[in-house]
């Protein structure tokens, strides 16, 4: 789907003059140079590489056009130091994710709501939803990040981590008053997130080798989840009539702008 969505321009040229309109459609014709106005979009995952891999080339797209892209994570915590020993598991998956964002051209940050929960039933400290943590993330989402479109996990997952940050942004986004359009996004289809039907694609062919290259700085998981993501976005390009795609979910009481990219 294009920028510009020739639903959107109508919105927008409505009562403007015939030519007006005009130039509007013409202008979306041709490569948007800078964004009318400037995105703030979020999207919130359990572990510093979700948003890479769940909605990369979204995000890439949005940050080509100009926008400002954040993908904020629950764990993960401030970047290893310069004495980080890179061989230490943890060290490595931080730098491999931080590797991943730049690559993408999106910034990441990561909370530190736990050492990590990578197990299915091992009760880490980053899947803790209390009332204080509910308060806590609605005000860091609302009040840091004012996001105008927001991107989580499915709440019905594998991993607790990705329940938890659904259900964090979903509260945050109760809180603001259901005003920025508000989307899931899958991850390993059927191994994590499960039950998910797709109400949006993005087109993102044009993000197919990037994204790769994104995938390849994830060395700790490139080998085994990358097969599972590579299936997953050919699928949804097919159902998208394209090569590759990343679905989404959208809150249907959440809006439909700003839009997808
Ligand atoms: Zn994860």
């Amino acid at each position: 789907m294009p920028g510009v969505t020739r639903r959107s321009i109508l919105r927008r040229s409505q009562g403007l003059p015939g030519y007006a309109a005009a130039s509007v459609m013409a202008a979306a014709q041709t490569k948007q140079p800078e964004p009318a106005r400037k995105l703030r979009v979020v999207a919130v995952g359990g572990h510093g590489d979700d948003p890479q891999t769940c909605a990369g080339g979204t995000l890439a797209l949005y940050a080509d056009q100009g926008h400002d892209v954040v993908a904020l994570t629950l764990t993960g915590g401030p970047p290893p130091g310069p004495d980080a020993n890179p061989q230490v598991r943890a060290v490595r998956n931080r730098l491999d994710s931080i590797k991943a964002a730049e690559i993408l051209k999106i910034r990441l940050e990561c909370l530190d709501y736990s050492v990590g929960n990578m197990e299915q039933f091992r009760y880490g400290t980053a899947c803790e939803i209390t009332g204080q943590r509910y308060k806590e993330f609605t005000e860091l989402l609302l009040d840091k990040y004012k996001p105008d479109i927001v991107f989580t996990h499915w709440p019905i997952d594998f991993h607790m981590d990705h329940r938890a940050a659904s259900l964090l942004t979903y509260t945050a986004w109760l809180h603001s008053g259901k005003k920025f359009p508000l989307y899931y996004m899958e991850a390993e289809t059927g191994t994590q997130t499960q039950n998910f039907f797709p109400t949006h694609y993005v087109d993102i062919t044009s993000m197919e080798q990037r994204t790769h290259e994104a995938w390849k700085a994830l060395s700790l998981w490139y080998d085994t989840v990358w097969p599972l993501h590579d299936t997953m976005r050919r699928m949804r390009g097919g159902e998208r009539g394209c090569k590759v795609a990343e679905a989404f979910n959208h809150h249907p009481q959440s809006p439909a702008f700003p839009a997808l990219p």
